[in-house]
């Protein structure tokens, strides 16, 4: 469980970890598809750039997505046009475009190998509110101008009472895509490393000092492609975005699926994409962090085993994106006092695209070139702030925080594989019992704001429900914005021992 298949039928790459203090151009932080990609593009200006990643390059969403490479971003353009204009649109539209001919591009010119096939994509809905959906957005790309089939009642490869179909997207394999981007960074002269995490930002004079493994980083400029930017600086983007997490499973189907991606606007989301040998790729079960729900999470498995006639899926992961409220991605200078720090988030889920409109947005603005898109996605922007659905996931936010940190939890009793909330001495922890009957207790207060994590049924982890940070239940990271584990209180207590007892006989808390 939760491996994703792209990550397990490549060899992993290896880069060292940072192990000197380094004076450069440009510090990118963050390995993924927006990081690599804007060293790619940046690398034509300037050779003085480095790419640091606090685990391995792909290992974040890059290397777990659906792999479609597609303008059809589900049914979002008649949302922009009411959200922002009809310019907006058509600019995003095109941003979109110009980024699947520049990946096009990199992997012919470059000889990728990662499986890149030209498909067809269509958005689907069956539901009256999915139907009217998919009217509203067929009359948004008339009115665009983008080339399109409105089609009803397909019966095959599923039941589509209304459909939008667009030809010659892509399908590839993003973790392949991304490892032979590194290679050409490789080649190129531009440094990669793993294993280092940049966990404190400082400004220095006119450049930005960051640490990272206990060296010290000096840059003039400064990239966060760690889809949660590591500073806020009172831009509010965390109250921009909101984090989603969906699930990915690999079917061996018998009933074969025309070679189209589909994605399906009825509620709950679906989204197909058919690979080769007859494999499916389906995506689903959508929630917000740390909202998990083990039988949901069952149901929605078994319900796609039963309907594509398979025993069990061969993969089955999860993985997540930061959702911007206004569905504009957040690409640029994180604010007009930090002309030199950039940040690229809010992909809502299409960053394979979005990570390509990233690069050029920000190697432009680092070469002091015009850039097109750079007003229209400005990170300073407020109208995600605007958005009814931001003011009541803020205001949710706000809330989740204020009431957890009193609560009265006093039931130690635990099971096998389930967490809970306890409280010890006052303080509020996370109690973990594993198959052994070791119990792991975490200070499950969020180390990134103080927000209190809750435990995820699906994955065994703890979530953090404001800004999506992940830890394992014996509170080691697993996804920031935080920067550190959670303080682990004591680790492997027998569970036949009440916790309340282990408390007064032991030390003070381990970190
Ligand atoms: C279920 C799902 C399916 C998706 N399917 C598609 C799809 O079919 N098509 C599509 O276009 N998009 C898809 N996406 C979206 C896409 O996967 C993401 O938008 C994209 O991968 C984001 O890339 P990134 O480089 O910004 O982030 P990531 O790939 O997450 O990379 C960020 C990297 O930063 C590193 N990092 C974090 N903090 C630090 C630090 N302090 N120091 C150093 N490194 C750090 C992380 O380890 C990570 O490797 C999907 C998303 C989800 C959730």
């Amino acid at each position: 469980m939760n491996t994703s298949y792209w990550l397990d039928r490549h060899n992993e790459k290896h880069y060292p970890a940072l192990d000197h203090d380094l004076h450069i151009h440009t510090l990118i932080i963050g390995g993924g598809l927006t990081g690599l990609a804007t060293a790619y593009e940046c690398s034509a200006h300037t050779k003085q750039i480095v790419v640091v990643e606090a685990d391995q390059v792909g290992f974040g969403s890059s290397g777990r997505n659906t792999g479609k490479v597609t303008f059809q971003h589900g049914a979002i353009y008649h949302k922009i046009i009411k959200t922002h204009s009809q310019e907006a649109a058509v600019a995003y539209y095109q941003a979109q475009k110009e980024a699947i001919n520049t990946i096009e591009t990199i992997i012919d010119s470059h000889g990728i190998e990662c499986q890149k096939e030209n498909k067809s994509a269509s958005i689907y809905g069956n539901s009256d509110k999915g139907i009217r959906q998919i009217q509203a957005e067929y009359e948004a790309y008339q009115l665009l101008g983008i080339p399109c089939e409105y089609q009803e009642n397909v019966k095959s490869p599923i039941v589509m009472k209304a459909a939008l179909q667009v030809e010659n997207q892509m399908g590839y394999d993003p973790y392949a895509y991304l490892l032979g981007l590194s290679d050409i960074l490789d080649q190129s002269g531009i440094a990669i490393y793993e294993h280092s995490r940049a966990d404190d930002i400082v400004r220095v004079g006119s450049s930005w000092r960051v640490t990272i493994n206990d060296h010290h980083v000096f840059a003039q400029n400064i990239v966060s492609a760690t889809m949660t930017p590591l500073l806020d600086a009172f831009t509010f983007f965390y109250a921009k975005t909101y984090p989603s997490i969906s699930h990915l499973a690999l079917l061996d189907c018998d009933r074969m699926m025309q070679d189209i991606m589909l994605y399906g606007l009825d509620d709950p989301m679906t989204s197909y994409h058919p690979l080769h040998d007859s494999k499916l790729l389906c995506g689903g079960y959508e929630h917000n962090a740390a909202q998990a729900n083990a039988s949901d999470f069952n149901a929605w498995l078994n319900s796609l085993c039963k309907e594509w006639n398979v025993e069990k899926p061969l993969y089955v992961w999860d993985t997540q994106d930061l959702i911007s409220h206004d569905y504009l991605p957040l690409i640029g200078a994180l604010a007009p006092r930090y002309p030199d720090f950039y940040i690229a988030c809010g992909f809502s889920k299409w960053g394979n695209t979005q990570s390509h409109v990233a690069a050029k947005v920000i190697a432009d603005a680092i070469a002091q070139r015009e850039s097109r898109y750079s007003a229209l996605f400005s990170p300073s922007r407020i109208e995600p702030l605007l958005q009814g659905k931001a003011l009541r996931m803020n205001a949710k936010t706000v809330m989740h925080f204020l009431t957890s940190q009193f609560p009265k939890l006093q039931d130690y009793e635990l099971e096998q594989g389930k967490g809970k909330r306890i409280e010890l001495d006052q303080r509020l922890y996370g109690m973990y019992c594993d198959e052994n009957d070791d119990v792991y207790i975490v200070d499950i207060r969020c180390p990134h704001m103080g927000c209190i994590c809750d435990f995820n049924e699906v994955d065994h982890t703890w979530d953090c429900p404001c800004h999506g940070s992940r830890f394992a239940y014996d509170g080691a990271i697993i996804k920031g914005p935080a920067q550190s584990a959670l303080h682990s209180r004591q680790q492997k207590i027998p569970n036949q021992i009440d916790p309340r007892e282990w408390v007064t006989h032991k030390d003070s808390p381990t970190s």
